[in-house]
């Protein structure tokens, strides 16, 4: 099975490849018929130029994240499922997924990390991570204009310096009547992935979406991961009286009060929890 399924994937990318920077045909050596710009193969993965290995390792903390990242490949969703402050609203993105029929629409995760959601789903990033089938930069996706069903996009616009260009991109490879998942935080500590610019409000968030239609927003992470995740920050800066070091030795030890996230089973659905979300989510449909 799992020798067939991922050729499809590949060969349905291959379909739809285009050049990153001006959008015209790739040849087979995936260079642009028409400005010469180039990807090359690296076994499955194509290979567009994503972050460099500085990027990656300018942060203290992301320079950590990055090892547990690369040792631990596609396990690190479920390690930091369970030691994250934070409790995404259940099946958020499965449900979303649900919503295609993935044998034909073509989807893509735009900045996976080491998440593989579905076989059939395409996995970019800026990282090469295991599971990454496109490496390139966000805001040039080597994908033609409206080749895709449907998106998703978790936790990445804090991320970027430059979201609207982000969206722009998306607006662009979607085709018309598809629709893109969006996941973003609003009340989460500084996370540098490798960069962290910006939090998002719920009115925040339609309005950078203004060029789609807007069919929801959602909280996707509650009110007591916002709490937890400043108050394990707020515990770790107070007992460490002002050492880095110690501070990094305490952090950890914090993520003991995780599991009270689980308590955002139930309060993700309460009247008032837009008003201190950890996070939101926003499904949109490009217009017709
Ligand atoms: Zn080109």
């Amino acid at each position: 099975m799992s020798a067939t399924i991922p050729d499809t994937r590949q060969g349905r990318l291959l379909e739809v490849l285009a050049c990153p920077r001006c959008h015209a045909r790739l040849d087979a050596s995936l260079t642009c018929v028409v400005c010469g710009c180039a990807g090359r193969r690296d076994g499955d993965r194509l290979d567009f130029g994503g972050f460099a290995a500085a990027e990656l390792t300018a942060d203290p903390l992301n320079r950590l994240k990055e090892l547990v990242k690369t040792r631990l490949h596609r396990l690190y969703p479920a390690v930091i499922r369970v030691l994250s402050p934070v409790q995404d609203r259940p099946g958020l993105v499965a449900g979303f997924l649900r919503t295609f029929d993935l044998g034909r629409d073509l989807v893509a995760d735009l900045g996976c990390g080491t998440h593989r959601r579905d076989e059939r789903v395409i996995c970019i990033d800026g990282g090469a991570y295991g599971n990454v089938d496109v490496v390139t930069d966000l805001r040039r996706l080597p994908l033609a204009d409206g080749s895709l069903a449907g998106g998703v996009s978790i936790a990445v616009l804090e991320h970027v310096p430059d979201p609207a260009a982000h969206i722009a991109e998306m607006h662009r490879v979607l085709r018309p009547g598809g629709r893109m998942l969006v996941f973003v935080p609003f009340l989460q500590p500084f996370h540098a992935s490798p960069y962290d610019f910006q939090r998002y409000t719920e009115v925040g968030l339609r309005e950078q979406f203004g060029a789609f239609e807007v069919l929801g927003v959602r909280v996707g992470a509650g009110p007591t991961s916002g709490l937890l995740w400043v108050l394990q920050e707020w515990l770790a800066m107070v007992l460490s009286f002002g050492s880095r070091r110690l501070y990094r030795v305490i952090l950890p030890l914090t993520w003991v009060l995780s599991p009270l996230k689980l308590l955002d089973l139930l309060l993700v659905h309460h009247p008032m929890a837009a008003q201190a979300a950890s996070g939101f989510v926003i499904e949109v449909r490009k217009p017709e």
